[in-house]
């Protein structure tokens, strides 16, 4: 009994330990978000899902505009809390289906689930504006931070690979244009014409 006892509290006691090294493995320390290694794991899992399901499936990278020049001309531990706030801002505004994660240093993947092309559009927009609104000089006085968005939704795409491809060209692209801006469609249009022109307006 007493041993049988004992291989109980051990096998809690690992169980516990595996769930800690599960939740370390999967997320990023500064931010706390999900880390790349658990977005590619969730993106491979809803890219099958979706094809099979024929969901749409939207995915989105967000880029720090010139933020070099944040960590050269304030500090680095200014810039650690530019992306500490920012993870905050899009973590607020995020729906729980939905994947957030710390895809690079100053890079983020976002991946919205059974979204359209508008629907998505119209999230990475809010997102952009979110950040451009932040009160900034709180972190330190004059500071200004913008982030520049490349959305690609799912349409016949062979992997997962490829459609990431798709959203980053089109980050790529947003950086070219001039940056704090989403690039959503193979055009060079931005997200904010796109929904003007299909809605005739915000
Ligand atoms: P762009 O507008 O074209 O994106 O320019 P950028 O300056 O943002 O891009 P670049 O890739 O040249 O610089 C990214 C910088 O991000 C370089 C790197 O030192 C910094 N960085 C990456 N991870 C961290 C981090 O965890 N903390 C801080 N403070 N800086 C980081
Ligand atoms: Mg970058
Ligand atoms: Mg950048």
């Amino acid at each position: 009994i007493r041993l049988e006892r004992l291989v109980e509290e051990r096998t809690a006691s690992l169980r516990e330990k595996t769930l800690q090294l599960e939740q370390l493995a999967a997320h990023d320390k500064l931010t706390g978000l999900h880390n790349r290694r658990h977005a590619d794991e969730f993106l491979r899992r809803e890219f099958e899902h979706a094809d099979r399901q024929r969901n749409t499936l939207a995915v989105a990278l967000a880029d720090i505009d010139h933020f070099k020049d944040i960590n050269d001309s304030r500090s680095h531990s200014v810039g650690d809390r530019v992306l500490e706030r920012v993870a905050r801002i899009f973590r607020e505004r995020m729906r729980g289906s939905d994947l957030l994660s710390r895809y690079g240093g100053e890079e983020f993947l976002f991946c919205f689930v059974g979204m359209n092309d508008l629907e998505a559009a119209r999230a990475c927009e809010d997102l952009r504006l979110a950040v451009e609104r932040e009160d900034w000089a709180a972190i330190s006085p004059g500071l200004r931070v913008t982030a520049s968005f490349g959305l690609a939704v799912r349409s016949g795409e062979p992997d997962v690979q490829a459609l990431l491809g798709r959203a980053d060209a089109r980050l790529y692209r947003a950086k070219q244009l001039g940056r704090n801006r989403v690039v959503a469609e193979p055009a060079e249009e931005s997200a904010e014409a796109m929904l003007t022109r299909r809605h005739g307006g915000a």
